[in-house]
Parts: C-alpha cells; structure tokens; sequence
C-alpha cells in the first residue's frame, strides 16, 4: 500500500474513552512478526483495552495513508482468548493492498488500527463437541478453538480438517497433528499418509458424532464444497455455520 503508514493512535470516534465496543477503533502494538513460506505473515498484537475474546472471531485491521485514504480488512484471531496478544495470520495475496503492507512493511513496534473482537455467530462456545473444517488460511479461526480446547483441558472436543495445496502452505502446519486433527493437501500426500487429492467426504465421515456443531471457513468456493459435505453426511444444516473469506472492504 503505497505511501500507507501504520497511524499511531485510535481514530475512532472523536472521545470514544472506551475501545471495547466493537464500534471503536483501538491501537494494536505489533509485539512479534514471523514470516512464513509464500509471504504469509503472523501478527501477534497487543491491543490496548480490547474485551474479551471468543474462538472463531475476527478483527478489522485499517491502514491509513498519509493522505487519509483507508484501507480496512478482516483478519481471524487465531490465538486462544486466554492469550494476551491478537494473533493474526495474514496470506499475502498478489497485488493485496492490505495483506502486501502487513506481509512486507510491517515491523515489531509498529502500530495499527483495529476494531473488535467482531462476530457472534461463528463462534464456539468451548462446550459443545466441534468438527471445525477449513481451507488455506480459513484455518485460522479453528486455530483459535483448537488452541482453546487444548487450554480449558479438552483437546478432543475439536477435530479440524484442514485443507491446502501443500503442506508449507498451510497454516499452523505444525499444531495439525496427533488427536483427530486430518491434512488433506490437494497437491502432495499429507504426512500421515494421506493421497493427494481436494477434501472428499471420507475425509470428514470418521469424525462425525450426534450433536456436533461443524464449523466451515475459507475461500467461496472451499466453504460451498465443504458445507455440502457434511450435509450430504446428514449434518442438520441448523448444526453448520459458515464464514466465507472472500474479498471485503
Ligand atoms: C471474516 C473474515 C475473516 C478473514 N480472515 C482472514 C485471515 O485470517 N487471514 C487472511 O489472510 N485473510 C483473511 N480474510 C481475508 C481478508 O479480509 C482480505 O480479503 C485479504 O487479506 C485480501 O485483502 P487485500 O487488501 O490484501 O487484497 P485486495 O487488494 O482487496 O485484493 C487483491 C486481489 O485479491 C482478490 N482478493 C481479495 N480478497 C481475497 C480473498 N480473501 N481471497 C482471494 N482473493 C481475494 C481481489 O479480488 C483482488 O483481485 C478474512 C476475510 C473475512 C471476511
């Protein structure tokens, strides 16, 4: 984003004392920045006065140029709500004018605009068994209740399938082994084994158990096909929520 600079300071509305309203805009403090195959890049933010979080949700991260000209877009939280900072993880896409600056400019120390948490209905409540189904960085929010499981000391009350071209590709590669986590990469055999190939209901069909909730998150495309899915398997649509991750404004 050229001639974009991350704005120090809140630029909500004008006397907003607080930022816990997701109507408000706070200050994340970029804290930690790890680089990761294909120019995706995790964020990890401290963000002053920000309320409590759920898994599942995401955040609105602008970008303010110098000459006023902003840029907004929405990035899952990926970090546990017991985690201090915002975790995010942003692929960089080509010519993404907000992606490309947090992928390439950003900084430890630098600071951004952002509002939230946002969303109430993809999110899980900690509680009720969860098939959470992702594709590419539509991982992320999963990440986030997965983390969560493993932290409140109920690890397999979440199973996320997650799909990806290849392994590099694939977002927090390294926690989707081991309990009922499954890799489907479409382009290379996963390493459990797995024959490359896009996400089939043989896939899913081993987790499935009464009562679960399914979360679907990715691309249009990824949550129409893995939405159909489940219900094909007899998931009540009622028990399936999805968050598509097309292009927003
Ligand atoms: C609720 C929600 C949560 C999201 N969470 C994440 C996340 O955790 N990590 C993440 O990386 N992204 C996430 N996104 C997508 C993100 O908001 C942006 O759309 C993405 O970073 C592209 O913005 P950009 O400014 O870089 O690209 P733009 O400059 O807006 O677009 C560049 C080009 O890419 C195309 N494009 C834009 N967005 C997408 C997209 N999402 N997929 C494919 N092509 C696109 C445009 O049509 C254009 O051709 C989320 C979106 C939503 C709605």
């Amino acid at each position: 984003m050229t001639g974009t600079s991350a704005s120090a300071g809140p630029a909500g509305p004008a006397g907003s004392g607080s930022l816990t309203a997701p109507t408000s805009w706070a200050t994340g403090v970029v804290r930690e920045v790890r680089h990761h195959a294909g120019g995706a890049v995790v964020l990890r933010l401290a963000v002053d006065g920000m309320g409590p979080r759920l898994p599942g949700q995401h955040v609105v991260v602008r970008l303010r140029a110098d000459d006023g000209y902003t840029a907004s877009r929405s990035y899952s939280v990926a970090s546990d709500p017991a985690d201090p900072l915002v975790e995010l993880y942003v692929e960089r896409l080509v010519d993404g004018e907000v992606s490309g600056y947090l992928g390439d400019v950003v900084e430890v120390g630098d600071e951004l605009e952002v509002r939230g948490p946002v969303g109430g209905w993809f999110v899980w409540d900690g509680v009720r068994p969860a098939l959470a189904v992702g594709g590419g960085s539509g991982v992320v929010p999963l990440v986030s209740m997965l983390r969560h499981a493993g932290s409140t000391g109920h690890p397999d009350r979440v199973c996320l399938v997650a799909a990806a071209r290849t392994l590099e590709r694939l977002p927090y590669a390294d926690e989707l082994v081991g309990g009922c986590q499954v890799v489907a990469l479409s382009q290379e055999r996963s390493p459990a084994g797995r024959e490359p190939g896009r996400l089939v209901a043989a896939d899913l069909e081993p987790l499935l158990r009464t009562g679960q909730q399914v979360f679907v998150c990715g691309s249009s495309a990824f949550a129409e096909h893995a939405s159909r899915l489940v219900v094909d398997l007899g998931v009540p649509a009622a028990d399936v929520r999805v968050e598509r991750f097309g292009p927003s404004g």
